[in-house]
């Protein structure tokens, strides 16, 4: 079935909710949630505080074979070991960007591939994650657009991408890390399984990641921009741009056909942000075709229709799309409209995607078609 926010002309493929990818297999604790885990133990004969161990070891811990829970009895880790799996989806790619990013390809257990970033700074780490197998929204600069939705992800696909990068680059407990919904897929496709993944990872017995450490970006799904604004708490939004008139906007970006400039304006203002919360305005910058000068002014008067910050980012040439034309702006003009902007009183920064010589920068993570994410 495909749903009436996505635009004509976009690919067809669309399956929500995520497949119940555990029907058939053992059941799977990487990724339940506290009430899952009550419910596995009580199944087991053990008691519900056995439940809040576990979570804790998952998430917290991020131990990954049962033999590392020694808090539980002998008897439960066997139980557990010949009947429930401990399974995180498995990195079986990466490449490191001379910049210290890595981008990694993680497979689900039904053998779907997805890709996320790890960006180290210092002492903490970003990670941008993917929550859909592909996109089903077409914008015409996005690798990702171009290879269709396959399907969502499960909250415990997406938690998972964040414990396997957390692990694989040895970072211990309670290091801090910041969440960006910037991979493949549009979270809002996908808000209920996105919104489990939040709950699992900001939970204080887990990973306690604050939400104002979260981010998830939209292509401009109203509904969904609305729904997310009900959830407390709830992650920050940010908003792609990408064109500052209806006419270029819905060129490259079909979803602006089903709402306009005005309308996701209007759905920004009654965003019901909270003290010194801002709305991020991610904005490519396409040469030629979004970087003129009046764009820059265009781009500031809707930025001052409610409180945000302007990230600029140059496009990230992909082999699909410099084929169509796409180019990345002049280093002269990144600065002139950065400096327009900030002149204007706006807060604004230009987004250096780091991995680009790895295409792990964002718009560039598409996993070519393959055995594992077929054309369908
Ligand atoms: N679907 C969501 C989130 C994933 S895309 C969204 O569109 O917001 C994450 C960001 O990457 C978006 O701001 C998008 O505009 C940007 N992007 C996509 N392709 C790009 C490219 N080739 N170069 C630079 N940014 C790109
Ligand atoms: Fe999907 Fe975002 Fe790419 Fe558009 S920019 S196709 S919404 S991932």
């Amino acid at each position: 079935m495909q749903p009436k926010d996505v635009p004509a002309g976009a690919p067809q493929r669309w399956d929500d909710p995520a497949p119940e990818l555990e029907t058939a297999a053992r059941p799977n604790a990487a990724g339940m949630s506290r009430d899952q885990l009550r419910e596995l133990v009580s199944a087991l004969g053990e008691k519900p505080f056995r439940a809040d161990q576990i979570f804790e070891g998952l998430y917290h811990h991020r131990w990954t074979q049962w033999s590392a829970f020694t808090q539980l009895s002998k008897d439960l880790r066997a139980k557990l070991v010949s009947s429930v799996d401990l399974q995180w989806p498995e990195i079986v790619e990466s490449a490191v960007s001379s910049d210290g990013s890595a981008k990694h390809a993680f497979r689900m257990r039904d053998g779907r591939i997805v890709e996320g970033v790890h960006m180290p700074y210092e002492d903490r780490a970003t990670l941008c994650l993917s929550s859909q197998v592909g996109c089903a929204m077409g914008c015409t600069f996005c690798a990702t657009g171009k290879m269709g939705i396959l399907r969502n992800l499960t909250a415990a696909e997406i938690a998972g991408q964040v414990i396997a990068m957390l692990n694989h680059h040895g970072h211990p407990p309670g290091t801090p890390v910041n969440l960006v919904f910037m991979g493949m897929g549009e979270p809002m496709h996908n808000l209920a399984h996105v919104m489990g993944a939040f709950d699992l990872l900001h939970d204080p017995l887990g990973l306690a990641i604050p939400p104002w450490r979260v981010t998830v970006s939209t292509s401009g799904l109203v509904t969904g921009i609305q729904r997310l604004g009900t959830f407390k708490p709830r992650p920050r939004l940010a908003l792609s741009l990408n064109g500052t008139t209806d006419e270029h906007r819905s060129r490259i970006m079909p979803v602006n056909r089903v709402w306009n400039l005005d309308a996701l304006a209007q759905a920004l203002q009654a965003f019901p942000l909270e003290h010194d919360e801002l709305i991020t305005l991610e904005y490519v910058l396409l040469k030629g075709l979004t970087d003129s000068l009046e764009d820059g002014r265009r781009l500031a008067a809707f930025a001052k229709r409610f409180p945000s910050k302007i990230n600029l980012i140059p496009f990230n040439p992909h082999e699909a799309g410099t084929s169509d034309g796409f180019e990345p702006p002049e280093e002269l003009r990144i600065g002139q409209l950065s400096r327009l902007l900030s002149n204007q009183g706006l807060i604004v920064s230009v987004r250096r995607s780091r991995g680009q010589d790895i295409a792990g920068a964002c718009g560039q993570l598409a996993r070519k078609r393959s055995a594992e994410n077929p054309a369908k």
